[in-house]
């Protein structure tokens, strides 16, 4: 797996409970980071994003995952799988490779948006005191969606 956020933690779950040998290596930036509390997770409504990964990585390591701290800065297919090199200077072969990395937000230039969270940053659209652009709104929601 490369990305070790809540999509690739929950495939590496579910492959290491079916006795697959897993790897994970992440740089360790979710996107939801900026955030104090992630809601909406049934039995874990207002966890800190970062806890619930760090509960996530212990669930996955429980079953026999491993987990790196690195950034997969390349990846190339070979014979039987993939090769994947790491920035340290590491690298990993594996017969599958996951691609979890998650997105990036690229926020409009305006100040004070970066630091926000995300229900933040609806409110000040809505204020419109942020950015009265619909571009904005609309680039934001997309965001959201994807
Ligand atoms: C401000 C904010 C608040 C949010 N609040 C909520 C909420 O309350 N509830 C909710 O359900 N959702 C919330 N979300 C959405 C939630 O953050 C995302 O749905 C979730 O983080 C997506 O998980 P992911 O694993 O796909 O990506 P991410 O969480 O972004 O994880 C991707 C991981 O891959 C790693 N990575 C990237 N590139 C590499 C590389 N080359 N090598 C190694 N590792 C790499 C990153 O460091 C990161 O750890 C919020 C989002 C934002 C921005």
């Amino acid at each position: 797996m490369v990305g070790g956020g809540v999509a690739g933690l929950s495939a590496a779950l579910t492959l290491a409970r079916a006795r697959r040998s897993v790897l994970v290596v992440d740089s360790g930036e979710p996107r939801n980071a900026p955030a104090a509390a992630a809601h909406g997770l049934l039995s874990r409504d207002g966890v800190p994003p970062l806890g619930l990964l760090r509960i996530g990585r212990e669930e996955v390591a429980g079953y026999g995952g491993r987990i790196v701290s690195d950034r997969v800065v390349a990846a190339r297919r070979v014979a039987g799988g993939f090769v994947v090199e790491a920035a340290s200077g590491r690298r990993f072969r594996a017969r599958r490779l996951l691609v979890t990395t998650g997105l990036v937000d690229e926020l409009p230039p305006v100040p004070g948006l970066r630091e926000r969270p995300g229900p933040g940053r609806n409110e000040l659209v809505r204020k419109g005191t942020c950015s009265p652009s619909r571009r904005f709104a609309a680039l934001h929601s997309s965001a959201l969606r994807a």
